[in-house]
């Protein structure tokens, strides 16, 4: 399935995990879930049936509606922000290794509601 998906489809669904920081939370499988949806919405109406939170917050930055199938489904959309364990500050980006680029502490995920 994943040579029928578009590039722009899998560069969109990138672009948004980048914005969300969610790249490192969804599979290449799941990113090629997205992306067929992503291609299928321009068709025409798609929705995308999962109980995953990543995907279905990744889903809905991108206007494609996403039905639980055993969950309530997520209320609103989430950012993830990495968070420096040692010196507290928020990171722009998720260091490749894990630690804090100015401290060199462990990071953490943080989950902070949409700001609108
Ligand atoms: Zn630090």
């Amino acid at each position: 399935m994943a040579e029928t998906l578009s590039p722009e489809a899998r560069a969109r669904v990138a672009e948004t995990l980048e914005k969300t920081g969610e790249t490192r939370r969804l599979s290449a499988a799941d990113r090629d879930v997205v992306a067929l949806a992503v291609d299928m919405a321009a068709l025409g109406a798609v929705d995308i049936w999962t109980d995953d939170y990543s995907i279905q917050n990744t889903a809905k930055r991108l206007g494609i509606t996403t039905r639980p199938i055993l969950t309530d489904g997520i209320t609103s959309e989430a950012v993830w922000h990495v968070r420096c364990t040692g010196c507290a500050r928020y990171l722009d980006e998720d260091p490749r290794d894990g630690v804090c680029p100015v401290c060199g502490s462990p990071v953490k995920r943080t989950r902070k509601p949409p700001t609108r």
